[in-house]
């Protein structure tokens, strides 16, 4: 078996009008070339207003325009113009695939779907993960198999650490950190440097100076520094973690880093965590859910982030690990 689909991948139905935070709203979406040319193809007024909207933007991609940061074909019912005037086989890529993510590693591949799709939130978080059992049969491929062999396994141990349900989050995060500076040692030969900080107040304000679709997200995070985390929040937690380290972690076939991905599930929960904690009725899968469409899913902030894991000190595992 070479590929892997969770349960919750299959479960997943978009709830277009009802959806609280929908994907029309805030990104702009890139058209791919089929359906571009198909859009050409067509005439009337509906066809004009998909042209008028069509733009390059500074990446050169070809993207929908957004009109009061909503797709221009989002409705006053909250429902697709394209699907309803064309059908849904005449959506664009992005939107027909989103949330669907396929993680492709060549010989086997994996799916998931975005933490940034409410939806998606609701059923990633709101049930324990089935992890894959990652037998799958690896050659052929320009990595060498025995490293993602031995990644699937230090993947499989990630999991279980961050599982060990008799032990607090915080101590399971720790525990997870140092599993992983020993993976980059042995394996990529990558020290982590023994650098000591006063607290951990760097991550809120480099937070607060990424770029953010709602100009309001800043604030709310540091409204939310120096609140303490509660630990009713750890099932969701965990199942937080345990979707990065699926998400993410056999990147490091390519990025030689393992330790990102754990950093990022740091990262992850100490603003959410905070955020939880700041407000009166958190709704935790909610917020996470924003975390994700503002930080995790957009390409810029989170590659902010990437470079800062590997060239700030203040990220040593060892300096995170001191401060909880
Ligand atoms: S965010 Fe998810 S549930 Fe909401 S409209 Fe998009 S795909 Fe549907």
């Amino acid at each position: 078996m070479n590929k892997f689909i969770p349960n919750y991948y299959k479960e997943f139905e978009c709830i277009a009008k009802l959806c609280p935070d929908s994907c029309c709203q805030g990104w702009d979406v890139v058209v791919d070339e089929n359906s571009e040319n198909y859009y050409n193809s067509l005439k009337g007024d509906f066809a004009d207003k998909i042209k008028e909207v069509t733009v390059t933007d500074e990446d050169g991609d070809r993207i929908f325009t957004l009109t009061d940061k909503r797709c221009p074909f989002w409705n006053k019912d909250k429902l697709c113009d394209i699907y309803i005037n064309l059908g849904e086989e005449h959506l664009c890529d992005t939107c027909r695939n989103f949330p669907r993510i396929t993680m492709d590693y060549e010989c086997f591949t994996e799916y998931t779907l975005s933490l940034a799709c409410p939806k998606a939130a609701e059923l990633i978080l709101g049930e324990d993960f089935i992890f894959p059992l990652s037998n799958y049969k690896i050659k052929n491929t320009e990595y060498h198999p025995y490293l993602m062999r031995l990644l699937l396994s230090a993947r499989n141990r990630s999991k279980d650490i961050i599982t060990e349900r008799g032990i607090p989050f915080k101590k399971r995060l720790k525990n997870l950190l140092g599993f992983n500076v020993a993976i980059q040692d042995q394996v990529f030969n990558k020290k982590e440097e023994h650098f000591k900080g006063d607290d951990l107040s760097f991550i809120f304000d480099i937070h607060e100076g990424l770029d953010f679709i709602n100009p309001e997200y800043a604030e709310i995070i540091k409204k939310a520094e120096g609140s303490t985390i509660s630990s009713e929040y750890d099932d969701v937690f965990t199942r937080l973690a345990v979707y990065y380290i699926y998400r993410y972690y056999l990147n490091a076939v390519e990025t030689k880093n393992v330790l990102s991905t754990i950093k990022r599930i740091f990262c992850a929960y100490i603003i959410t965590g905070s955020i939880a904690a700041s407000e009166t009725e958190p709704d935790l899968i909610r917020i996470i859910q924003n975390y994700s469409k503002e930080v995790e899913h957009s390409y810029e902030n989170a590659e902010t982030l990437e470079l800062l894991f590997e060239s700030d000190e203040r990220f040593s595992a060892f300096n995170l690990a001191g401060f909880i």
